[in-house]
């Protein structure tokens, strides 16, 4: 290692920085966001580094750099854009015995700025000690995806409760406690933002330690469910807190409809149980019910994956219900559902200032009971998109039909859309079936119905979803 990280405590120390430019500017704002008094020494500056001092946050010393500057500073940073006056800057610092940093030059710097990740009071901070800067702000880049926004707010959220928790509990079941609250349903509710819930979380939590023998308490921790959209198949689709649950569960339970490459952003040890149903099993729902409330009574915690939102066609409701039956703490993650992500990759909008202004999201499979009026599908203007619609392909045109659109009412197929293989088919409810039928269309897929699926961004023609080629046909 060619650098011990510290973390060094400025608030109202004198902190001297040489050079009134773009990288004095910045390196300023970073010793005043960690309250040092920041002194600037140039005899110009930048125009908001001047903006700063008649604000007062900064000190300004109009002169060129001299050594007696230094007489009270707890540290010097040289980014004038002269390596020769940095260099003595350098020097006077090391005669000093002044911790140094020179900008872009490890070599004759004491000390260096690392890339940092700020969700104070928890800060990351990553070095490559002056190798490689671009590779350490990407290392930062890929820690930051796995730090939730608020984690700051859950480092003050237990910092506020240690004193009182110091007193109700035993040091060993005290530590087991904060164990469980880190990684557990506390931590969920603080990070999703609703601080009430996690302190119902934490009374329950605190009565299971208190109920529980000291050496027990580590196993008697309580599970949780996340329920967690998906997206439609691209793993980059997944939203960031997906991500850091997926990172964060014991197990895994997710649908057919979940691509492996979704499953290997999870954490690597956590177990993998496919639920995945065939249409109309319906004691696998049953099944699913009881595994959620096994696990998770057994103080797991687990990832319920579905494929696109739990809430579109995903029957999250009823896994809900089941959760909050059994009083099993649960979070909700929405996903990216297939229409959403069927639109984009197709370059189709759902809405559209000229061709429509509303859109409905149909179950092509629930037959005609549940189902609106499909007069107010007929109408071109408005966007149907219908899930599971591929093989009731003949009688949902035909519905159509019936309810008065026109044989050119245009027409859209998206097959497995986002994934590798996707395939984008476009017609009319005159020629979609053949076309369909052509092509072997399999679920999953979507029907996107309306002059949306006709839809192209350029009147030339050259779309990057040219429908021919896209469908695999002869132009
Ligand atoms: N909860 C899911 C929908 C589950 S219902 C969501 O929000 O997307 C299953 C249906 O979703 C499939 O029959 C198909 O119509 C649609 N679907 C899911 N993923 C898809 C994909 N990648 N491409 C096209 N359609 C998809």
């Amino acid at each position: 290692m060619d650098y011990l990280p510290v973390f060094l405590r400025l608030r109202a120390q004198p902190v001297v920085v040489v050079g009134g430019g773009q990288v004095a500017l910045r390196k300023a704002l970073w010793l005043r966001r960690a309250g040092a008094h920041v002194t600037v020494v140039a005899p110009h500056l930048h125009p908001e580094l001047g903006q700063r001092v008649a604000r007062g946050e900064l000190t300004h010393v109009a002169a060129e750099f001299s050594s007696a500057q230094l007489v009270h500073a707890v540290a010097v940073v040289a980014a004038t854009d002269d390596r020769a006056a940095n260099a003595a800057v350098a020097a006077a610092a090391r005669e000093r015995r002044v911790p140094v940093n020179v900008v872009d030059d490890a070599e004759l710097s004491s000390f260096i700025f690392p890339a940092i990740i700020d969700r104070s009071p928890i800060v990351v901070a990553v070095s490559s000690a002056g190798h490689s800067p671009v590779l350490a702000r990407r290392v930062r880049e890929q820690l930051e995806a796995l730090l939730p926004e608020r984690l700051g707010a859950l480092a003050r959220f237990m910092g506020a409760r240690r004193e009182a928790l110091r007193r109700a509990l035993a040091p060993r079941a005290r530590r087991a406690l904060w164990e469980r609250v880190a990684s557990g349903p506390v931590a969920t509710h603080v990070l999703a933002g609703d601080e009430p819930r996690a302190d119902r979380a934490l009374a329950r939590e605190l009565l299971v330690s208190r109920l529980s023998a000291p050496q027990a308490a580590v196993g008697e921790s309580l599970g949780e469910v996340y329920l967690i959209g998906a997206g439609p198949g691209d793993p980059d689709l997944l939203t960031l807190r997906a991500l850091q649950l997926l990172q964060r569960a014991d197990v895994i339970l997710y649908d057919r409809l979940v691509s492996e490459a979704v499953l290997e952003r999870a954490r690597r040890d956590a177990e993998r149980i496919c639920v995945g149903k065939t249409y109309g099993d319906h004691g696998q729902q049953e099944h699913i019910h009881e595994l959620l409330v096994r696990l998770a009574g057994e103080g797991k915690r687990v990832a319920r994956l579905k494929g696109g939102d739990p809430f579109v066609f995903g029957r999250g409701g009823e896994e809900l219900e089941v959760l909050a039956a059994h009083g099993i703490p649960y979070t909700v993650v929405p996903g990216i559902t297939a229409a959403l992500g069927a639109a984009a990759a197709a370059d189709l909008p759902l809405t559209h200032r000229r061709l429509a202004s509303s859109v409905t999201l149909v179950n092509g499979h629930a037959g005609d009971a549940g189902l609106p009026d499909w007069r107010f599908f007929a109408n071109p203007r408005h966007t149907v998109v219908v899930y599971m619609g591929v093989a009731q392909l003949p009688g949902i045109i035909a519905r159509l039909r019936a309810a008065g659109a026109a044989p050119g009412h245009p027409v859209a197929i998206i097959e497995r859309a986002t994934l590798p293989e996707q395939r984008i088919l476009r017609g009319t409810l005159a020629d979609i079936t053949a076309l369909a039928a052509a092509q072997q269309v399999e679920p999953p897929a979507l029907l996107i119905v309306g002059d949306v699926a006709a839809f192209t961004a350029t009147d030339t023609g050259a779309s990057l979803t040219e429908p021919a080629a896209a469908a695999g046909l002869p132009a």
